[in-house]
């Protein structure tokens, strides 16, 4: 086991507060983790904050291809510190050690990818247009554009997810490849894992000689460290994952700045999956096979977990026995946090509690911080009759709404936005009902056929997003390459000379990445 100091990293150095922010607990046991861990004051989170304003223009200017070594490293030190990681980390949320180590992968997988991204280096959507000083009327300009970082960003992390969305998940190495330095908040319920992977991101920043303050992490509240690191005048963006009540709070301080800036927030949806009849007729009793799995996988912590499953009234009683049946012999799992624990059994409560839903199953309860599955289900006429009934609940449960065709259409297009929709449906049922799908894609950020929303792969197709409030900015994807869109800004250069031109604007097209010059897709020099 590393040793853990519970001080913030700020920059190359070390914060010296006394301040007690927390101490881990294991979920699984309630026992109390050491150390102590410290709240940064405000003056070394301005510190931290005066760093990161100074390191930007360094760290922007550096090739793609040192910034690229520096992920790489990151990558490296994290899988030498796995043990530890995978130690501390099933001890601080309950997680079974074979997720720690795949979440792992992920994390150092992510951040390869984002390095292999900017070493290509057409991300950056060069553009040119070049010159015609005889056009009539009027001559027109030599204009290049390209994308740019913002500045230094403010990533808040997740409780679901101690790696792939924590300090150097992909909030991170997005916009560090992006070219931003980071300011991470680490999350109360993983603080000795973000220590760990933040000493990781520290030295490899040492080891290849980025500048100080590319990277800090900082241990404190949420409310009071978080927001002010959010409202301090250098930070450009922040990135978060988590609760829709934590994420319009950023919003909403990120909005009241003497200059707003955009807050990319993934935070709740319930993720509806239609069901057809004919994929239920070929298909039934696999398909509840694989709904049980979806919904309790990681004990249904998941921002993808399928929390409403829309089904014909006609069609659907096999899939409901069967369906009924898994979920009242699962096993109950031991939840992220006694806060998320309690959330999940007054949430499910909640549900239960409103009139004209039936609760069809519920796994026996194995006690404290413990989750139980359940399935509900209710009449598509209530639903659409009560909004509470979209409620996540942030577990592993679901919700089951029957009725017609029209009127599940109708219950979707009344949704709120989703990060993903299923149908399971035949190809022929798929052909037939095209306005359902089209109004599944009006709420969501990713279809899914035939499949189950749970696994989110990381890769250039991935959209990891969806309109409010499954994101706070739908155009956006928190997973995958398209993330580090959210960190950058296009600027145009009008009538510059190639020696005042970033590489991938000049005529010679140093770098051989793909450029639109006017008009036509190219790798040639001009
Ligand atoms: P969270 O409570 O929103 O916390 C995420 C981060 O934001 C933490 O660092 C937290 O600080 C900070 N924060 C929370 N509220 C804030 C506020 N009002 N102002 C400033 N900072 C704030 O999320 P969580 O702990 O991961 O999980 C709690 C609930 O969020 C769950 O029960 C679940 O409903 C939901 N959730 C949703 C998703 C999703 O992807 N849809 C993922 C995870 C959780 P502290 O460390 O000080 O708490």
């Amino acid at each position: 086991m590393s040793n853990l100091s519970g001080h913030s990293i700020l920059g190359f150095s070390r914060s010296k507060s006394e301040q007690p922010f927390t101490k881990a607990v294991d979920p699984a046991t309630g026992e109390t983790l050491e150390p102590q861990f410290f709240e940064a004051s405000s003056e070394e989170v301005s510190k931290a904050v005066d760093l990161a304003e100074k390191a930007f223009p360094v760290y922007s200017s550096l090739s793609a291809v040192k910034r690229a070594e520096f992920l790489r490293r990151i990558a490296e030190l994290i899988e030498q510190a796995g043990d530890a990681i995978a130690e501390r980390g099933v001890k601080e949320s309950g997680l079974p050690e074979a997720r720690m180590r795949g979440e792992t992968g992920r994390t150092t997988g992510q951040l390869r990818l984002f390095a292999a991204l900017i070493e290509e280096g057409s991300w950056v959507d060069a553009r040119i247009e070049i010159a015609q000083p005889d056009r009539a009327p009027l001559p027109k300009p030599d204009l290049r554009a390209m994308k740019r970082p913002l500045g230094p960003v403010v990533v808040f992390t997740a409780s679901n997810f101690p790696l792939a969305f924590s300090v150097a998940g992909g909030d991170t190495a997005s916009a560090l490849a992006a070219g931003c330095p980071v300011l991470v908040k680490a999350h109360h319920s993983h603080p000795g894992v973000a220590e760990i992977v933040g000493n990781c991101v520290e030295q490899a920043a040492r080891d290849t000689g980025m500048p100080e303050g590319v990277f800090s992490l900082i241990f404190g509240g949420g409310r009071s460290v978080g927001v002010a690191m959010v409202e301090a005048p250098a930070v450009q963006a922040v990135g978060f994952t988590g609760s829709r009540s934590g994420g319009t709070a950023l919003m909403n301080a990120a909005a009241k700045r003497k200059q707003p800036i955009p807050v990319y927030a993934e935070m709740s949806a319930v993720n509806p999956v239609v069901l057809l009849p004919g994929a239920l007729n070929e298909r039934g009793e696999a398909i509840a096979e694989g709904m049980l799995t979806s919904i309790t996988m990681g004990v249904g912590q998941f921002c993808t977990n399928p929390g409403l499953i829309f089904m014909p009234d006609s069609a659907g009683s096999a899939f409901k026995e069967k369906f009924s049946s898994l979920v009242a012999e699962a096993a109950c799992g031991v939840m992220l946090n006694s806060g998320i624990a309690k959330a999940f059994r007054e949430s499910t409560a909640a549900i239960a509690g409103i009139s004209g839903v039936e609760t069809l199953a519920t796994a026996p309860d194995a006690g404290d911080n413990c989750g139980s599955p359940a399935v509900f289900s209710v009449s598509v006429e209530t639903f659409l009759n009560n909004p509470d009934l979209q409620a996540e609940m942030f577990g592993p449960a679901t919700l089951i709404v029957e009725g017609s065709i029209e009127e599940i259409e109708q219950a979707i297009a009344q949704l709120e936005g989703q990060l993903v929709g299923t149908i399971h449906g035949t190809e022929a049922e798929i052909q037939k009902h095209t306005t359902l799908v089209k109004t599944l894609e009006g709420r969501c950020g990713r279809l899914v056929l035939n499949g189950f929303p749970t696994g989110v792969d990381v890769s250039h197709a991935m959209v990891h997003g969806g309109p409010y409030p499954a994101t706070s900015d739908g155009r956006s994807s928190s997973v995958g390459t398209m993330a580090i869109d959210r960190f950058c800004r296009p600027i145009a250069w009008q009538g510059f000379p190639g020696s005042a031109l970033p590489e991938e604007l000049q005529n010679e097209n140093p770098l051989k990445i793909w450029r639109l010059v006017d008009g036509e897709r190219s790798r040639d020099a001009i």
